[in-house]
């Protein structure tokens, strides 16, 4: 009889570990669920609606000419164009949470302040794609009355953000209201700060801006509250834009573990070509091409990517020909390259959101 008691609640203890594995299994596994997430495709009629509703001639004046200035950490430039973006964003119908991570770091100067802008859709969805690029601009010492104002290094990167935000409001819109409260995946724009070195490129001067928020993210729960869990669990995939904006770009593929999002690049940038939704693109020479890269470019991904976030790293190589010169200004710029990126990444976006 006693024999037969305790066989039944090892039993019955036996269920509750089991249930408990289960349930431990369950919280963990949503960390690996962007291993297998797979695009909602957009047909041509959804791919009309987005290059139709893509201007690039708004995003020139609203977004990009006000970003055109002298804003190197701590600049009254970087003041002015901190203070742009957030604008830029607040005043859209999405519910945009824009947070401010503002710290002290020596620099060859002495100690500098510097500010990343970290905007997020739904915080507490435990997945965010996220879309990033620097808004600093490099010191240069002005020279011949001429300044450094960063056009594709990084402000083109900054605007098209900017603009991916305002055409796709609507649709960031309704994810709030995906599955009743709480959308499981959302999105997440980060503007850095300080990824120029003051003076000589070394892993002390340089990237100020993402090493800061990277080890702050890795030491930040998420969800709110959750155990062996942290913010850099929630980037699904870190999509980096920088030089951005000459013409005839062409971007290698550059992590093998990211394959198959950059092979979504590529087959969004051809399907736009031919239903003739590209301005001055032929597909001999098309941007995203599968070269391999040679090496990687030190950028604000660095960081993240050493500590296993999926990576997305959309920079030219070649560089542009203006790259840390003075004429990387706004007369050397491309429009209709501009253009054209912004409906392939604003289509790619749509597709990953399932929008
Ligand atoms: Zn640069």
């Amino acid at each position: 009889m006693a024999g037969g008691g305790d066989l039944r609640v090892a039993g019955t203890l036996h269920l509750l570990l089991l249930l408990a594995a289960g349930l431990s299994r369950g919280a963990a596994s949503w960390t690996e669920e962007k291993n297998h997430h797979q695009p909602a495709i957009l047909n041509s009629s959804s791919l009309r609606q987005v290059v139709e509703g893509t201007h690039i001639s708004e995003m020139w004046q609203n977004d990009l000419q006000p970003l055109l200035i002298e804003r190197y950490p701590g600049s009254p430039g970087s003041y002015a164009a901190r203070q742009h973006i957030m604008q830029r964003i607040q005043r859209l119908q999405a519910d945009w949470v824009l947070e401010v991570d503002t710290f002290l770091s020596r620099t060859p100067y002495g100690y500098r302040t510097f500010s990343n802008i970290i905007s997020t859709l739904n915080p507490t969805a435990k997945r965010h794609l996220v879309l990033a690029c620097h808004y600093d601009s490099k010191y240069f010492p002005q020279w011949d009355n001429r300044m450094f104002v960063g056009a594709t290094d990084s402000a083109v990167p900054c605007a098209m953000m900017l603009e991916l935000a305002r055409a796709l409001d609507k649709q960031l819109l309704s994810l709030k209201n995906i599955s009743d409260s709480r959308p499981s995946l959302s999105l997440q724009l980060i503007f850095f700060d300080g990824e120029e070195a003051f003076l000589h490129w070394s892993p002390q001067d340089s990237l100020y801006g993402s090493r800061h928020l990277a080890q702050k993210m890795a030491s930040t729960p998420h969800p709110p509250g959750a155990r062996g869990t942290n913010q850099l669990h929630s980037m699904d995939l870190l999509v980096l834009l920088d030089l951005l904006g000459a013409p005839n770009p062409t971007f290698p593929n550059f992590f093998p573990n990211t394959d198959r999002w950059f092979n979504r690049l590529q087959a969004i940038e051809h399907k736009l070509h031919e239903l003739g939704f590209l301005k001055d693109h032929s597909l001999e020479r098309t941007y995203f091409q599968n070269f391999g890269s040679g090496g990687i470019i030190q950028d604000d991904h660095i960081p993240f990517l050493r500590k296993g976030v999926p990576v997305l790293h959309l920079i030219p190589s070649p560089f542009p020909e203006v790259w840390h010169t003075m004429d990387d200004n706004e007369e050397n710029l491309d429009e209709a390259t501009i253009d054209n990126l912004n409906k392939i990444i604003q289509v790619f976006v749509l597709e990953y959101l399932h929008l």
